[in-house]
């Protein structure tokens, strides 16, 4: 089942702030939800959204209530989640009111610092991630040098916490899923659960990510089942609409669970076979049940069931993929190309590049086109002008066709340096 228009806007918080749980709790939309519980005693935040977002949630909280932030529980510190906090910490230092509870798991803080340390790489890959989206999503890729740290810090694999506020009771568990420091907040006076990005709507869980640290399938699992028990009418989601109802909440968790204990098993029982990655990732691809690949909750709206695939490997294998010692210490990719091309020269392969694309075996005509490429100092350059082009309109082409947002923007990243390879040949060329 393809990823919708719909399902984008959701993944991007446009849609309408909602009030639910007999008018305890609100859903505040942002890319990056965010979770409200008024209580007698103040407000407890689940997320603060992106730094850019700031000021139009602090607006839509007050809207809600006018009681003083007492709690701000973190699912995790990806910065859609943990930096919009400008606008509450201004409001409290103004009142004179105390400061909030800031809660986090330990892994958060070696994040922050890991997020200080590749402050500009973290900056330069976001940009690649989020290529398409929208000019608010972008401005929210902002270094970590300005944090709001925990106070209250969640320690271990197994660490949960609970408090009260006013007349409520509340319940904070660690889980280990798209992050390492990942929580998750029960609410069980009224049922409800805030997920963070463990639970997106729609959605297949963001494991995998081509350009983010190791994910983990099989705790990713354990969380769903561990929520699945708290028998809930509300998930609050990370990203997308609440999900509302004991049965749709159900199958969210369930589903999920059964996605990640599968590609978990699938792979992992590969292993135990002795298969390499490539052999493992295509088996894998045919062995996809209809009942995962059409459901409503797991489409490949951000991440996708082929990312996952990697991220179960991952966790277990180092990075020798193949079992061919060809690749253990390879050359140079442009010096093997430009043997290929003392072999045939590039009008020939790109002539068989071209039938590859009319015949729609868009992968290997790419594979062709890079020997071309990386053998580009030895080429005429109309030839190679014809090659970038060819290459840049595959992946347009790819862009179109793919679900997955992360996936869809490296073709269009790499649609536009080609065009802009383009470009700098045909002045050159002048
Ligand atoms: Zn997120």
């Amino acid at each position: 089942m393809n990823t919708t228009k719909e399902d984008m806007n959701n993944f991007m918080g446009n849609f309408p702030p909602k009030t639910f749980a007999d008018g305890t709790c609100k859903i505040l939309p942002s890319f990056g939800n965010v979770g409200v519980i008024e209580t007698d005693e103040g407000l407890i935040l689940f997320d603060i959204a992106p730094r850019q977002f700031h000021k139009i949630i602090f607006k839509e909280l007050r809207e809600f209530s006018d009681k003083p932030v007492k709690y701000i529980i973190y699912s995790h510190g990806h910065f859609d989640h943990a930096f919009g906090f400008a606008s509450i910490i201004e409001e409290i230092k103004e009142k004179g009111w105390e400061m909030p509870q800031v809660i986090g798991h330990e892994n958060i803080l070696e994040r922050f610092e890991k997020y200080r340390l590749l402050d500009k790489y973290h900056i330069w890959l976001n940009s690649q991630q989020f290529a398409s989206a929208g000019v608010k999503q972008r401005e929210g890729i902002v270094s970590a040098h300005d944090t709001l740290d925990p106070t209250i810090v969640l320690i271990g694999n197994d660490a949960s916490y609970s408090f009260q506020l006013g007349k409520y009771n509340f319940e904070v568990y660690h889980d280990k899923g798209e992050t390492d420091d990942s929580l998750w907040l029960f609410f069980p006076e009224k049922k409800v659960i805030f997920s963070g990005d463990l639970c997106m709507n729609p959605g297949f869980p963001n494991i995998g990510n081509p350009n983010k640290v190791q994910r983990y399938p099989k705790h990713w699992a354990l969380a769903m089942e561990k929520m699945l028990e708290k028998d809930a009418e509300y998930i609050l989601p990370g990203h997308g609409q609440l999900y509302e109802g004991k049965e749709n909440v159900k199958k969210a968790l369930s589903i999920r669970a059964e996605a990640m204990h599968f590609v978990h098993d699938e792979v992992v029982k590969r292993m135990n076979e002795g298969k390499w990655f490539e052999q493992i990732y295509h088996e894998m691809l045919e062995i996809y049940p209809d009942k995962f690949k059409n459901h409503e909750f797991l489409r490949p709206t951000y991440g996708c069931y082929r990312f996952a695939i990697h991220a179960t490997y991952r966790l277990y294998h180092g990075w020798y993929n193949t079992g061919n010692p060809t690749d253990l210490f390879p050359a140079k990719s442009e010096d093997i190309a430009k043997e290929f091309l003392k072999i045939n020269d590039a009008k020939t392969y790109l002539n068989h590049a071209k039938n590859l694309h009319e015949n729609g075996k868009l992968q290997l005509a790419l594979h062709i086109l890079d020997i071309i490429i990386k053998g580009s100092n030895l080429i005429e350059k109309d030839i190679l002008l014809e090659t970038y082009a060819l290459k840049a309109n595959i992946f347009k082409r790819q862009a179109k066709e793919e679900p997955s947002f992360i996936a869809k923007n490296s073709y269009l990243n790499g649609a536009k340096e080609l065009k802009e390879l383009v470009k700098k040949l045909k002045r050159e060329m002048r």
